[in-house]
């Protein structure tokens, strides 16, 4: 007689689609950017001429390399696989220990993955700053610390002083760095220093690429030795490589897109000052009870809950698409006094 797990039994089912018919979406962090017409064509035209019989490199080591030069590491601290999310499973095969510690609120996908290993799952709140608590106290026998920094939802970074005193423990730590290019800047080079330790990065929030799937993992040659051995050769995709070559190669314009969405989070962060909390990332956090409002003028934007219930999370759109949001919130504004 087959019986489910248990653990799958309890897991969620997700509803990921958000309010896809909304106007204006501001709901999933994207970047609000597609290609420009004239490199998107340059790019397909590149696309048209790749064998989609073959196999893609198993790990490839060229874009890998072109990765490590940016962040001055070596290929071998770069691991690319199918989304950061991927990566997250990943690191909770990798290490051993009983438990994993998270910090809420913060990303979904971190109890999930620890649900599908059959793992507990130790929170440890942020303070009331949404800064770490006291995961030192947890961290003997953790499979996994994780650290999101800029944090998701709240938009905080965490200090380089404190993420080190969490490595200084011995724990396995993994830092999310999904929204790192927002920011003032990354802590991937602690590598260099510390074997426990993964960062994660993606190319779905800066580089626009999210329905590609492409994110990379980075660590010591030691701890990136045996993270490559758990990922399964083949997961990352022809195009979306070739996309991420391409876009490798284009930073000039990654870096215009990322300087117009710091603009506009900081004039966003201006006009909505005592309700939004500042943000090191692509969204702001913002203590208004406005979801439902918003949804009712075409603007779709995450509603939050548990500590965050009267929160929504923003994410910072076109210039256009945020003049809306403004606007919208002013009546709101107006309305609830
Ligand atoms: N980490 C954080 C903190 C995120 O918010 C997200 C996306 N919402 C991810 C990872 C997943 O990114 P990817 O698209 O690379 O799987």
């Amino acid at each position: 007689m087959w019986r489910v797990r248990s653990e799958v039994a309890t897991l969620p089912d997700w509803e990921l689609s958000g309010e896809p018919n909304a106007k204006i979406r501001l709901d999933r962090n994207e970047n609000p950017f597609d290609l420009p017409h004239g490199l998107k064509r340059e790019l397909f035209s590149e696309l048209f001429k790749i064998p989609l019989n073959r196999y893609p490199p198993a790990f490839p080591a060229d874009i890998e390399a072109k990765i490590a030069g940016n962040l001055g590491l070596s290929p071998e601290n770069i691991l690319l696989a199918n989304g950061s999310d991927e990566l997250i499973g990943l690191t909770l095969k990798l290490f051993e220990g009983d438990h994993v510690v998270v910090s809420p609120p913060t990303f979904g996908m971190y109890p999930f993955f620890a649900a599908v290993e059959g793992l507990k799952v130790v929170s440890v709140p942020l303070d009331e700053n949404f800064e770490l608590g006291d995961i030192e106290a947890h961290a003997d026998g953790a499979r996994a610390v994780f650290i999101c920094s800029p944090n998701n939802p709240t938009g905080n970074v965490q200090p380089r002083e404190r993420i080190i005193e969490v490595l200084e423990t011995g724990a396995p730590v993994v830092l999310d760095e999904a929204y790192v290019e927002f920011s003032r800047g990354s802590n991937a080079d602690l590598v260099n220093d510390y074997d426990n330790l993964v960062v994660l990065r993606t190319f779905s929030k800066a580089f626009g690429l999210a329905g590609l799937r492409v994110g990379y993992a980075v660590a010591s040659e030691d701890t990136m030795r045996q993270l490559r051995k758990l990922r399964p050769p083949f997961s990352v995709n022809s195009l979306s490589l070739r996309a991420v070559d391409y876009m490798l190669d284009h930073l000039d314009y990654v870096r215009k897109i990322i300087r117009y969405i710091v603009m506009e989070r900081e004039r966003l962060y201006g006009s909505l000052r005592p309700h939004a909390y500042p943000s090191e990332a692509n969204f702001l956090l913002v203590k208004l009870d406005a979801y439902e409002f918003l949804l009712e003028r075409g603007i779709a934007v995450k509603k939050l809950s548990g500590r965050l219930k009267g929160h929504v999370r923003i994410t910072v759109g076109r210039k256009e698409e945020n003049d809306a949001l403004l606007e919208a919130l002013e009546e709101f504004l107006e309305r609830t006094g």
